[in-house]
């Protein structure tokens, strides 16, 4: 069985795409002696390398493994065509008449300060180079803040992990490759828009800034970059498959209905086996009743067993915009709670049941 297509990789992470930025005749960032392009390309296959290398189980897939020019929304139709589980775009940042130098990693989401939208801007502006791009982006305009918001929806419902894997990569960029770290943040990027898996983008640091310019320039430098970027993969690959081993009593006995349910009325009409969307409100190791003080006030609460953990998770839609609509109002008492998708009494990728549940 081909990666990806085993019903029971669903939980596992078994094809990574690699996106090095630009190519061709787009040489993106601009240093004094090095291109954006030839960099991240370089530090991709590296990359690309290490996880082939040592992780067998693992498919790695290129969107360019040359120097060429791959529009943005091919990028993203390669990823999905592959059924991705992680999508790493790989670029260098440039900030000219400036002294930042260090490393950040993007998710998709709304920039909350000028300087990331700036690298939005810089990193979107590459549509220039396509033929044709104002019918491909329906009229979105790189400098335009409200041509923004509408396209970090689809990536939202992969956030959480998104951000955790972004957050490994920069922790490995800090601890072991020394680098300075400016963070995970987010941004609107095109390139991100329409992959349907955890995806983040990568600046691996300041082509503008002399020192960097050179580390980045460097096989060395190069290298790593890359086995940072490789054991934040091996570390999140772990994450993901660790805590998807899940085991759930049978949904008769658990599925209690607490009498206060106000997501019913999407419910009706689908078979048992059809997936729906809950909010995980907390994990625990110990059993917690229904009626404890913690859990009461919700509606349609179900228990999961994961191990040592029991996990409570309420309400019951099978449109995904409602269940966020809950999530966000739980997420006053428990910052922490997400959206989840249960068939047959188990916890599956939400992908799975968005993809069945499209409004
Ligand atoms: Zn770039």
């Amino acid at each position: 069985v081909p990666p990806g297509d085993d019903p029971a990789d669903n939980n596992k992470v078994r094809v990574v795409v690699i996106d090095p930025g630009h190519g061709g005749k787009d040489p993106g960032a601009l240093g004094k002696h090095v291109k954006e392009k030839d960099i991240v390309l370089a530090v991709g296959l590296k990359l690309g390398e290490y996880i082939s290398k040592n992780m067998p189980d693992v498919k790695v897939v290129y969107t360019r493994n040359t120097d060429v020019f791959v529009p943005l929304p091919e990028r993203a139709e390669i990823a999905n065509k592959n059924k991705a589980d992680l999508f790493i775009s790989i670029h260098a940042n440039s900030l000219p008449g400036s002294p930042a130098f260090g490393t950040e990693t993007f998710v998709m989401g709304e920039h909350k300060n000028e300087s990331n939208f700036e690298v939005a801007k810089l990193e979107n502006s590459v549509i220039a180079f396509e033929e044709d791009y104002s019918t491909t982006y329906e009229g979105f305009d790189p400098n335009s803040p409200e041509s923004y918001i509408i396209f970090s929806l689809m990536q939202s419902i992969h956030k959480d992990q998104s951000l955790k894997f972004a957050s490994l990569v920069q922790d490995e960029f800090r601890e072991k490759a020394r680098r300075v770290d400016r963070g995970v943040k987010q941004a609107g990027f095109l390139v991100l828009w329409k992959t349907s898996m955890p995806s983040v983008l990568v600046e691996t640091g300041f082509l503008t800034h002399e020192a960097e310019e050179k580390y980045l320039g460097s096989e060395m430098g190069q290298e790593h970059l890359a086995s940072a970027i490789y054991r934040a993969f091996r570390s999140y690959k772990e994450y993901v498959e660790r805590n998807s081993k899940i085991e759930s009593r049978p949904p008769d006995s658990t599925l209690r209905n607490n009498g206060n349910g106000i997501m019913s009325t999407a419910v009706n009409g689908k078979p048992p086996s059809h997936p729906y969307f809950k909010v995980q409100i907390f994990a625990s190791r110990n059993q917690v009743s229904f009626t404890d003080d913690r859990l009461k006030k919700y509606p349609l609460l179900e228990e999961f067993r994961a191990g040592k953990w029991y996990k409570y998770a309420a309400g019951k839609s099978y449109s995904y915009q409602e269940i966020l609509a809950l999530c966000n109002s739980i997420r006053k008492d428990y910052p922490d709670a997400f959206v989840i998708a249960v068939k047959n009494g188990e916890i599956v990728p939400l992908k799975e049941a968005v993809d069945l549940n499209k409004d």
